[in-house]
């Protein structure tokens, strides 16, 4: 069994979407970073499609436009971060609106609808997004957002995009369904193709890739949504810089090339980590052990590096192994060219509340990697000599 075929196009259009050199006076064929914060005007009110940089900037349309493209969409928008991004989209919800949301977020996104949205008057519920019944039950006639991450975080589990959205759709076209496909990017699943509405990116991670830029995004087809956003993107002022907007924008013309890099090594790694003896169990959707393995080979176009296992043992020996770790740095994030690992339970989800990290799973002995660019061979021997130190 494999993963659904890569349409041709992909690597075509991350290199050359948006990036003409027509349009800049000086022909230059890579964008320019363009650090104005104004924009000279014929007469009063009469501009060439520039007036501040908050409100729009050229080498963020530049950007906007190649993440559009790459999810087949009409709008992109670029945000100050992933959170900013979660953030313009809180902005378009009014007081005594009730959001679903799925139980298993990333932990800043479940912080941001808890303790920020419930103060301004949203009502979040926390779901199961796996469980078709408990999602529609979730659904009132006050709610206007359902957001679905998947897979989710850290628990990897396969979420039904296009299930989610008939039904929520089929309740009310009203409702928005947004998708964070950070852990996959729209090289692997792009949920508009699935009947999603938004597509929301910690660009931050995979996206940009190299650790070195924090920046969120949007995509969207809907042109009333998109306007609503628009103005949001410029009246909360949660915009990115035009020289972080350049970094994403060389980013994007790798971006195949590593995913692809990502997802073999990732696989080499998560079979080693299944067959080891001091291994309980391993999440990864494309071994045939996961849950929603089928679902996964049918609704994306592979898998990323980021994947959780369980150790045996306890908090001393996720203490032991994460410390022994040579090649794996310690530290939270993900999607980067670096192999990185992490205990969610007490580093990047120790804000979700003790009863729901224990309901869901989110257990002590539950580790987080995010697999690299590195020699594969040199990760796996990583592992092994940590998983050694361990049992010592
Ligand atoms: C990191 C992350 C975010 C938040 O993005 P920032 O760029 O850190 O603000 C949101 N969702 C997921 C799945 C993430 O991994």
């Amino acid at each position: 069994m494999a993963f659904k075929s890569q349409p041709k196009g992909f690597a075509t259009k991350a290199i050359h979407a948006g990036q003409s050199a027509d349009q800049w006076t000086s022909m230059c064929v890579i964008p320019p970073i363009v650090t104005s914060t104004t924009y000279k005007q014929d007469g009063p009110a009469e501009h060439r499609g520039f007036e501040y940089s908050r409100s729009g900037n050229p080498t963020r349309n530049v950007l906007e436009k190649c993440l559009a493209s790459l999810d087949n969409a009409k709008h992109g928008l670029t945000f100050s971060s992933g959170l900013g991004a979660n953030t313009a989209i809180l902005t378009m919800l009014s007081s005594g609106d009730h959001i679903v949301i799925s139980d298993d977020v990333y932990g800043g996104t479940n912080r941001l609808f808890r303790q920020v949205g419930a103060r301004l008057g949203l009502e979040p519920t926390f779901v199961d997004p796996t469980d078709m019944k408990a999602l529609s039950e979730s659904i009132r006639s006050n709610t206007k957002l359902v957001w679905i991450e998947t897979p989710t975080n850290p628990l990897i589990k396969v979420v039904d995009i296009e299930a989610v959205s008939k039904l929520v759709h089929e309740r009310s076209k009203d409702i928005i369904v947004a998708v964070d496909n950070t852990f996959l990017t729209s090289y692997f699943q792009r949920p508009l193709e699935l009947g999603a509405d938004m597509v929301v990116y910690s660009l931050t991670k995979y996206m940009n890739g190299h650790g070195d830029v924090v920046m969120g995004a949007v995509t969207l087809n809907d042109d009333d949504l998109h306007k609503r956003l628009r103005f949001l993107q410029n009246a909360t002022g949660i915009v990115p810089a035009p020289f972080d907007c350049y970094q994403v924008n060389r980013s994007l013309k790798t971006l195949s090339l590593r995913m692809e890099q990502h997802q073999k090594n990732a696989l080499e790694v998560a079979k080693f980590l299944e067959s080891h003896p001091l291994v309980d169990r391993v999440l990864h959707p494309a071994l045939p052990s996961h849950p929603q393995h089928k679902l996964a080979l049918r609704q994306t176009y592979g898998y990323s590096g980021v994947f959780s296992f369980y150790l045996k043992g306890g908090l001393e020996e996720s203490r032991k192994f994460l410390k022994s770790l040579k090649t794996f740095t310690l530290a939270e994030s993900l999607g980067g060219y670096e192999s990185l690992a992490e205990l969610p339970s007490v580093m990047t989800h120790a804000s979700v509340p003790a009863e729901q990290r224990e309901k869901l799973g989110i257990s002590d002995s539950l580790i987080r990697i995010s697999v690299g660019l590195e020699d594969s061979d040199d990760l796996i021997a990583d592992l092994g000599q940590a998983l050694k130190a361990t049992s010592n």
